[in-house]
């Protein structure tokens, strides 16, 4: 089987070799014939080089490719820019618009009648982002008309009562912020609790059941 194959006969076969449209048993053949034969060896990567890249017509195909594909990876990296930005932005608005309710705590809120008959009310957390107080409203407790007046204080993630925690800031027990509460002289109770007005209006709730769920932190 092994016959001498002449090298002119394998140079022929060469191109079809290199394309690999040979069958099996032909490119057995020339590889067997280039493992020993280096007059062809040679040839054949002369020959591969020509063959096989045709500057001129696959190249400009991938660097079209390589453009197109480095333009979308422009696109993407603006993309991801801009929704990193968003991120940041919605995290940061979070962080400083969206309010949640300072729960009640006996550390942090304290109601103090004054000499002057008003009353004060005092939040000795480190900051917040709003008080919600109601007037006083008339309501029958035990079977006695009281007028009740209800509050609570809301903060962001900038002024959380426990920023102190991440910052190393030792909260000083002098440091309040205080006011005196509408028509104060009225008030017999005061009451902290979590209440949306335009809910009450709404009907979907009432001020009867915001008295149930409330702490009572000061009476008369
Ligand atoms: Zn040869």
């Amino acid at each position: 089987m092994m016959k001498e194959i002449k090298c002119t006969i394998i140079q022929d076969i060469l191109p079809l070799y290199i394309d690999e449209i040979v069958s099996q048993d032909t490119k057995e053949m020339v590889d067997q014939h280039l493992q020993h034969c280096e007059k062809c060896q040679k040839e054949y990567e002369t020959m591969k080089r020509k063959l096989y890249i045709p500057a001129e017509n696959k190249a400009p195909i991938i660097q079209k490719l390589n453009k197109t594909w480095r333009k979308k990876k422009v696109i993407i990296s603006i993309a991801s820019i801009f929704v990193t930005v968003l991120i940041l932005f919605g995290a940061f608005a979070y962080a400083f618009y969206y309010e949640t309710v300072i729960p009640y705590s006996e550390d942090l809120f304290k109601v103090e009648k004054q000499d002057d008959n008003q009353l004060a009310f005092h939040y000795f957390g480190e900051s917040y982002a709003s008080v919600n107080e109601t007037h006083p409203m008339t309501f029958e407790i035990d079977g006695e008309k009281r007028n009740v007046s209800f509050i609570f204080y809301t903060k962001t993630m900038t002024e959380s009562p426990s920023r102190n925690l991440f910052n190393n800031e030792k909260r000083s027990n002098e440091q309040k912020y205080t006011f005196i509460l509408v028509e104060s002289d009225k008030i017999d109770a005061v009451y902290y609790v979590d209440f949306d007005v335009e809910k009450v209006t709404a009907g979907k709730d009432s001020w009867a059941s915001i008295l149930e769920r409330a702490e009572l932190i000061w009476e008369k």
